[in-house]
């Protein structure tokens, strides 16, 4: 069990720029005092009891922490240190300043298959990892997947964002309903039993994303998006898959699958033919097919401005409940306040729906 410091985090680190938000506070970067290297510091606020609906409670940190610790991989965020106030919890992560890899593939020119596939394979080795550990992450999505060092000439995958993860033990039967609407697998929307199958699901649907810049289940609604799933409602239309190729098709096919165990494990994700080649003809296919960038370009700049526009919806809703002065939509005064504080019973635009809501039985 890790332990959680109750020393104030500001004596060993000095708080620096914001480096993202999530539903229960921010990330910052910090820079520790004793030598000077940077990390990220990511501040969650504690439920104060059990009556209030402001924040997380312990407990979903001291899973998150005990997860993070279980998982030290190349592939995996590295977390370094706990420190708890009374509202407040906050890990010391790796700081991993490469941004998403979803921007750092959208602006460039072309990418071929085989280089959208070291990609994947890192994110699988890492997933591997996760899974021979009985670790399922329950939130595999594009902004969840960053890369160390973007300038690095071969970037390295950092998974990241263990609040929804979940530690299987023997015999035990785990449920969620908690997720991200175009990422999540039929049984999340079904409330049946999770498996580590789940971010199978995830997977095939961030592949799809990227070779095509469609998002396979995509619905007007978050509900018909939620139907769309539940009734495999999917095809490559040739317009936006005539570059890809069949294996890359297959490795989706094996993959989007509604029975969780006929779904590839990682393991054999990672011996498919479309990230382990055996024939000559299969690599060149590779290296012959490319990504279809002018589309996927288009589907990562709606999906900036629809984090832009929760950003500043989440924003004006505190300039309405007067926890931010009016005419301030610029998140970074918040200090570390978050949406969490607020105690609201509007609806939220459906990426802020996710809720940490799970049943262990
Ligand atoms: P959500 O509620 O959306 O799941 P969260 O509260 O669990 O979010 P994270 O997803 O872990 O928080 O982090 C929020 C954002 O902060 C990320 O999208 C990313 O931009 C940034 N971030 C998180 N961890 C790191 C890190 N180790 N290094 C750099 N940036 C990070």
């Amino acid at each position: 069990m890790a332990v959680f410091k109750p020393e104030n985090v500001e004596d060993f680190y000095e708080i620096g720029e914001v480096l993202g938000s999530g539903h229960f506070g921010q990330v910052r970067q910090v820079r520790e005092r004793a030598t000077g290297t940077c990390w990220a510091g990511k501040f969650l606020k504690i439920r104060k009891n059990t009556c209030s609906r402001l924040g997380l409670d312990r407990s979903c940190v001291e899973k998150e922490v005990e997860i993070l610790q279980a998982v030290q991989h190349p592939n995996i965020v590295t977390l370094k240190d706990v420190f708890e106030s009374r509202a407040e919890v906050v890990l010391v992560l790796e700081l991993v300043s490469g941004g998403e890899l979803f921007d750092f593939i959208a602006a460039k020119e072309n990418l071929l298959e085989s280089e959208a596939i070291e990609f994947m394979k890192q994110i699988l080795e890492g997933l591997s990892f996760m899974h021979s550990k009985n670790i399922g992450h329950f939130d595999l999505k594009p902004e969840n997947i960053m890369l160390s060092d973007k300038v690095a000439a071969q970037p390295n995958i950092k998974l990241i964002d263990f609040g929804l993860a979940h530690h299987f033990y023997q015999g035990e039967e785990y449920k969620s309903t908690s997720g991200t609407p175009q990422y999540i697998a039929p049984e999340v929307i079904n409330s049946e039993p999770l498996s580590t199958a789940a971010d199978m699901w995830s997977i095939a649907v961030i592949t799809y994303i990227l070779l095509s810049g469609l998002s396979p289940f995509q619905g007007e609604t978050d509900e018909e998006t939620l139907r769309n799933i539940s009734v495999m409602n999917y095809t490559f239309p040739p317009q936006y898959f005539n570059m890809t190729t069949s294996m890359a098709k297959d490795f989706i096919q094996k993959l989007l699958l509604k029975n969780p165990s006929e779904r590839m494990t990682a393991e054999e994700c990672l011996l498919h033919p479309w990230i382990k080649p055996m024939t000559r003809k299969q690599v060149a296919h590779r290296n012959r097919s490319s990504i279809n960038m002018k589309n996927f370009k288009k589907f990562n700049a709606r999906r900036k401005w629809k984090m832009s526009y929760n950003m500043v919806w989440m924003c004006n809703r505190l300039v309405q409940l007067k926890l931010l002065p009016k005419g301030n939509t610029d998140p970074d005064p918040l200090q570390r306040q978050c949406e969490s504080d607020v105690e609201d019973n509007e609806s939220k635009p459906a990426s802020l729906l996710r809720r940490r809501l799970s049943s262990s039985s």
